[in-house]
């Protein structure tokens, strides 16, 4: 089974590692080329395109920014289309929209070749450590074929259902995400305020019932001062954008959600976009 990898960002490079590492004949592309010296050296092997990568490859991912690279690595000129033919996968684990995953499974279904959308929970460690939690949706049969490389990817996968349905899940999982982000921001400012030390606060945090690990590893941070990015800003902004859309589309209101998404954009506004979601204190 060979196997193509477009996009080496934060997520994309630790990904494309794990499958090289495991074995497996892999050639990647990144629209910057230079990231791919890393997997290169490795032993993968480097695609001029996309649609090189599509037309050699029994299976494609791709783990671009958002839905408009997405769209534009699938129908771009020298695009997955253009290289996808019968007997090939391709898995788009990027972070879009439901109507950009089923446009972009509409094209490649129609160029005879299978389509599974494939977002991850999990950030810059787990991708790296093959612990994401794999969010799939549309072809089954692909999601079969693709299990053993999402076995060294994540340490779950999930076959949610037909194109959307997986993109949805993952847009349900970051609004918690994004709450909790900023709902911790907001507690220790408070706290600081109050005089209470932020490790503290921190500690009483983690022995009730709201202790969880996202909260170990960003506090900290926060109170370092220390912004390193795992999850880029601009990202989880892109996500909450699309979460209160999909809200609106379904006649949901989300008010904490559309709150946090506009303390985001306001982050992002101040030029925070490329720091990580922990950023997002700055703008409290
Ligand atoms: P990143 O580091 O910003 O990387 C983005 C990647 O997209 C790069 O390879 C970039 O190429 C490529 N790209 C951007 N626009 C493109 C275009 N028009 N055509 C082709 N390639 C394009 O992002 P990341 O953190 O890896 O995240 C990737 C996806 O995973 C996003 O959808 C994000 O929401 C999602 N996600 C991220 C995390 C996380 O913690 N980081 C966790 C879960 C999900 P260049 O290198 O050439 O710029």
């Amino acid at each position: 089974m060979k196997y193509g990898f477009l996009g080496l960002g934060i997520m994309g490079s630790r990904m494309a590692t794990r499958l090289v590492r495991a074995g497996f004949a892999v050639t990647v592309w990144n629209r910057d080329a230079s990231k791919c010296g890393a997997l290169v050296a490795l032993g993968a092997k480097q695609a001029p395109t996309p649609k090189e990568v599509a037309a050699e490859a029994d299976i494609t991912f791709a783990m671009v920014s958002d839905p408009q690279a997405s769209l534009e690595l699938c129908f771009g000129a020298e695009g997955v289309l253009a290289g996808i033919g019968p007997g090939r996968g391709y898995v788009d684990m990027s972070t879009v929209d439901p109507a950009t995953s089923r446009q972009v499974g509409e094209a490649v279904a129609a160029k005879g070749a299978r389509f599974l959308e494939a977002p991850v929970s999990g950030t810059k460690k787990p991708a790296e450590d093959g612990t994401l939690v794999i969010l799939a949706a549309g072809d089954k049969a692909l999601y079969g074929q693709a299990l053993p490389a999402f076995d060294q990817m994540g340490k779950a996968s999930f076959y949610l259902g037909e194109v959307g349905q997986g993109t949805r899940m993952k847009l349900v999982v970051n609004l918690v995400l994004g709450a909790m982000m900023e709902v911790l921001g907001e507690a220790l400012a408070l706290g600081g305020k109050c005089g209470l030390p932020g490790e503290q606060v921190l500690e009483v945090l983690a022995q009730g019932a709201m202790a969880n690990p996202m909260f170990g590893v960003k506090g900290p941070m926060i109170l370092a001062g220390d912004t390193t990015t795992s999850f880029p800003l601009k990202h989880m902004e892109k996500d909450l954008r699309l979460t209160t859309r999909l809200g609106q589309e379904l006649g949901q209101d989300l008010p904490v959600t559309e709150a946090v998404h506009a303390i985001f954009g306001k982050a992002l506004a101040a030029g925070l976009g490329e720091e990580d979601i922990a950023a997002v204190v700055k703008g409290i």
